[in-house]
């Protein structure tokens, strides 16, 4: 998808604060936080939602999971949110598949 905002940035044409990167998957740091901690876990392959996964995705999901856990613990947070946006309904604007994480509150959130 060479007009994809994700693809672009996993491929390192357009930067982006990138946090972690392996084979299969990048975390880079949100461009408009909605929490003190708002990372994005993103697989390099272009999927474009929740609602696109196949049967053949079940490995990439929990790379995605996994890899959020793993941010989670290294920046320290002891509690966060993981969250899927599918769709426009949903509040999906980047329509490649990303894990928001989010954090960083402390232990003033009450929700
Ligand atoms: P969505 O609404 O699709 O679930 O989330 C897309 C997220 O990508 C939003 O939180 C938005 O702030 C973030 N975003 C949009 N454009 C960019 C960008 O160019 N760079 C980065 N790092 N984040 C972006
Ligand atoms: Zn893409």
């Amino acid at each position: 998808m060479s007009d994809c905002l994700f693809c672009k940035i996993t491929k390192k044409e357009i930067p982006a604060d990138v946090v972690y990167e392996d084979g299969r998957l990048m975390v880079f740091k949100d461009i408009k936080p909605s929490a003190p901690v708002h990372l994005l876990v993103v697989p390099k392959e272009h999927i474009q939602s929740i609602a696109h996964i196949t049967d053949n995705h079940r490995e990439v999901l929990s790379d995605l999971i996994y890899a959020a856990k793993d941010m989670a613990e290294k920046q320290g947070l002891s509690g966060y949110k993981l969250t899927f946006n599918v769709g426009r309904e949903g509040g999906q604007l980047v329509d490649h598949l990303h894990l928001h994480l989010l954090g960083g509150w402390g232990s003033t959130v009450s929700e």
